[in-house]
């Protein structure tokens, strides 16, 4: 039977290209009866965060896509985290080892640093093969009896050809000169993507492997080490990345790539992923709206389209608002409201923020309104009341947007450090710093407390009205 998987890696925002990858490798399942898995690589013990595994996970849900086996539900091949099967890689790294397929490498990054200098003064290709990084038996030995670190690198031929299947693409030619001796284990133990994937996507049975283009250069490196071990290659189909409207890579830079912002935007799920499956992929009738149950009916991933899908913001919303007006009769939409923010949960935080400053319930909804909304117009008169140069100012929310982004965990008193902190670098007094950031985030110059505006409207909403104060 047909496998299938998403492997995100749980290091930040849940992203928009990481539930494309999903719905394509949900619908290839599907279409032929088998399974689709979700598994956590988070080998990155510094980067993975139990967050950002949450959120990946809630977004996915959100947008609908359900797995048959994965760390919340459960399965046959568990666990499904790969921080919780280190053992494994660690055999099969022995395994390797000893069939002469990997090595010790006892370099220091000091001895790494000369050789790359070396390959580049010589003009030679970056890539740093087994040969380079030998030493003399004696003095591997002497490394290894006083204990010093070492990886676990694959052995990797010096030259010819690597030739390796694409469902799409037909067949990729790699230059073997141009690949290095694949570290596969780190020196604290934990194995690299390379070694956990292939050993997972092996144990888990996967058979297919749909994921973003830029995997490509690792295929020749992912079939050796499936020849090593002998092993069944899955077949491999490269997606095209999702691009901006300048055809650049999609980057947080230039449009918001978390789900978590169409969310709290308010989209709806089955118009972002309606918009998803249009990324290189068109129904067989090329109608433009569709269900995720119509879309695994006809699904054939034959129709993805190679040239880069373009991500185009204003495009998702005219489908969106489609949605809104011929799929949601009144009771849906009411949900829909009420699962967005008109629900009680989100509500109450507000009340503390209006109580004090009303005198009549009707006072309410105009203080509130952007606890409520989107990108808030900004009035450009309301910034000309503040003291500070038009360029300083700019400059104040593009810091602030850029500490923001590294934020962990989103809660009034983590603002407020960042704040506080970036006001002393600006030399402002807090009131005089925030005066600005009232405005980028509440959209007018006289409304609720700043701070807890932004603790409420979370991290995707505020950073997005910063950047577009300063757009
Ligand atoms: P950014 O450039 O915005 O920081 P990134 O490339 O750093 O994004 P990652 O955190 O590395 O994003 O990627 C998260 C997941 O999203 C990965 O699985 C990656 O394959 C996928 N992804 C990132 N960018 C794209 C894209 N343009 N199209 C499709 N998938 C993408
Ligand atoms: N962990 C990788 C990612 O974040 C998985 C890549 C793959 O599908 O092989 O995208």
């Amino acid at each position: 039977t047909v496998r299938t998987r998403i492997a995100p890696s749980p290091t930040g925002d849940p992203h928009v290209g990481t539930a494309y990858i999903a719905l394509f490798n949900l619908c290839f399942a599907r279409q032929h009866g088998g399974q689709f898995i979700l598994r956590i690589e988070d080998t990155d013990r510094v980067r993975s965060t139990a967050e950002s595994e949450q959120m990946i996970l809630d977004s996915l849900r959100w947008l609908g896509l359900e797995w048959d086996e994965g760390p919340d539900v459960g399965g046959p091949h568990g666990p499904y985290r790969q921080s919780e099967r280190g053992e494994l890689y660690a055999e099969y790294a022995r395994q390797l080892i000893e069939a002469g397929h990997a090595f010790k490498c006892y370099r220091t990054s000091e001895e790494l640093d000369e050789l790359r200098e070396a390959r580049k003064a010589e003009g030679l290709h970056l890539a740093l093969k087994p040969a380079d990084l030998a030493l003399p038996e004696d003095e591997v030995a002497r490394r290894e009896s006083e204990g010093w670190p070492f990886v676990v690198r694959m052995q990797v031929p010096d030259e010819g050809i690597c030739v390796v299947k694409d469902m799409l693409r037909g067949t990729i030619e790699v230059d073997w000169a141009q690949v290095d001796a694949q570290i596969l284990l780190k020196s604290d133990g934990m194995p690299t993507y390379h070694l956990a994937n292939v050993v997972d996507d092996h144990l888990m049975g996967i058979t297919h492997v749909l994921r973003g283009e830029e995997w490509i250069n690792s295929a020749p490196k992912h079939q050796l080490l499936y020849e090593y071990f002998g092993w069944q290659m899955p077949v491999l189909c490269h997606m095209p990345l999702l691009r901006n409207p300048d055809k650049s890579k999609l980057s947080k830079r230039k449009n918001p790539t978390s789900i978590n912002y169409y969310r709290r935007m308010g989209f709806l799920p089955q118009a972002v992923l309606n918009y998803l499956g249009r990324m290189g992929w068109s129904m067989p009738d090329e109608r433009e709206k569709f269900s995720l149950d119509e879309m695994m009916a006809h699904f054939d991933v034959h129709r993805v389209s190679l040239g880069g899908p373009v991500f185009d913001l204003d495009k998702l919303t005219w489908l969106n608002g489609v949605y809104i007006r011929e799929d949601l009769d009144d009771d849906a939409f009411l949900e829909a409201l009420k699962q967005w923010a008109f629900n009680e949960e989100y509500v109450r935080q507000i009340l503390p923020q209006v109580r004090p400053r009303v005198e009549t319930l009707s006072d309410v909804a105009p203080l509130a309104g952007h606890f409520f909304s989107g990108l808030p117009k900004i009035d450009e008169s309301s910034f000309e009341s503040i003291k500070l140069e038009r360029e300083e100012l700019l400059k104040l929310l593009q810091f602030l947007t850029w500490r923001l982004e590294t934020v962990q965990r989103w809660d009034k008193d983590a603002l407020l450090a960042e704040v506080k902190s970036l006001a002393e670098v600006f030399e402002l007094k807090m009131k005089a710093f925030l005066a600005p950031v009232f405005i980028a985030v509440t959209g007018s110059a006289t409304s609720t407390s700043v701070m807890d505006a932004m603790a409420i409207l979370g991290s995707d909403m505020t950073r997005a009205r910063l950047r577009h104060a300063i757009a």
